[in-house]
């Protein structure tokens, strides 16, 4: 099992930032504090495009799953805040083994992640000798460290296609990523039987409500959305998009108005990079209560306390680093 605990005892406070932070608790004092501690820790603060608007608003880097992996890999801080999920944090502590990485609330977890476990990928590889397995970056080190290769929404296509064809591909853990990633290869794979709650429920009575309501709006959705698979049976040359491809798509557009049919932290992201175009969430339903659980005062704290951690066990660190650099190297 992965370890979650500190490897050196928090670094020594001066009792002056301690009272600093008490006396001073609105959230203007709450970003000066984080300025300078960030400086002073020599940190980078990495968010996902899920966070909410007053992270991402702080963050060095916002970016999808791909996007914070390369930026976790090439940092130059000594320190990492992670704004985004506990296999998040895991992936840059695999990536970084000299370096702090901080998630300020370990109860960020992933309902998508939870589905697998290493157990249940070596059961999986015993039934099917020979097979190559593929498992997205939403798992924990435990099953990276089991796997033949990662992949993120942006490039799952990519790492499918670069497989021998004359080898099975056992898939996990999302299914509605899956079933994408067939329609675009044309390529048979195997599929764990996994899903993401908050993507799962977005159903397309919701979709076909807003297009009612936005008639000239184009549609972005997110190929982990459990709508997709049936909107892509009504509309087959509908495009998917991860969510990097969803800005360069709202980028290159004519049309003023989007649907964004994924968890609906991206419309922040969609509104900051692309402004002067409308981007209206799916379902305000459609919300990740983990990655909601990392605030401006927990980055604060944890920056002042180094804590909390997230450490990955050396030998489990480098069987999950291949997979992570086999995915970087690919795309
Ligand atoms: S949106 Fe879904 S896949 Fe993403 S972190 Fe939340 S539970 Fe996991």
């Amino acid at each position: 099992m992965t370890n979650i605990r500190p490897v050196v005892p928090p670094t020594q406070i001066p009792h002056r930032d301690l009272l600093q932070l008490e006396v001073l608790p609105d959230e203007e004092q709450i970003r000066a504090d984080i300025e300078r501690l960030r400086r002073e820790r020599n940190a980078v603060i990495l968010a996902h495009n899920y966070q909410r608007p007053e992270v991402q608003a702080i963050a060095d880097f916002v970016g999808d799953s791909l996007g914070l992996s390369r930026q976790a890999a090439n940092t130059e801080a000594e320190v990492i805040v992670f704004a985004g999920v506990h296999f998040m944090a895991e992936t840059a502590a695999i990536l970084n083994p000299g370096k702090v990485v901080l998630l300020p609330d370990l109860r960020a977890g992933c309902s998508l992640a939870d589905t697998l476990t290493a157990q249940g990928i070596r059961d999986w590889k015993a039934r099917n000798p020979g097979g190559l397995v593929v498992t997205y970056v939403n798992t924990t080190a435990d099953v990276k460290a089991e796997s033949d290769y990662c992949c993120t929404s942006g490039n799952a296509v990519q790492i499918v296609r670069s497989l021998p064809q004359d080898v099975p591909v056992l898939f996990a853990p999302d299914r509605f990523l899956a079933a994408h990633v067939i329609r675009e290869t044309g390529r048979q794979m195997d599929v764990w039987d996994g899903a993401c709650h908050v993507h799962a429920a977005i159903r397309p009575e919701d979709v076909q409500g807003q297009q009612e309501a936005h008639p000239d709006a184009e549609l972005l959705i997110h190929p982990e959305c459990g709508c997709s698979s049936q909107i892509l049976s009504a509309f087959p040359d509908l495009q998917l998009y991860s969510t990097e491809g969803m800005i360069h798509r709202a980028r290159a557009s004519e049309v003023q108005t989007f649907i964004v049919v994924t968890e609906m932290g991206m419309v922040t992201r969609l509104e900051k990079d692309v402004p002067g175009k409308t981007f209206v969430p799916v379902s305000r339903t459609a919300c990740c209560e983990y990655m909601k659980m990392i605030t401006l005062e927990n980055i604060r704290n944890s920056l002042a306390n180094l804590q909390p951690r997230v450490t990955v066990p050396e030998e489990i660190r480098v069987r999950a680093l291949r997979p992570i650099e086999r995915m970087l190297a690919i795309g």
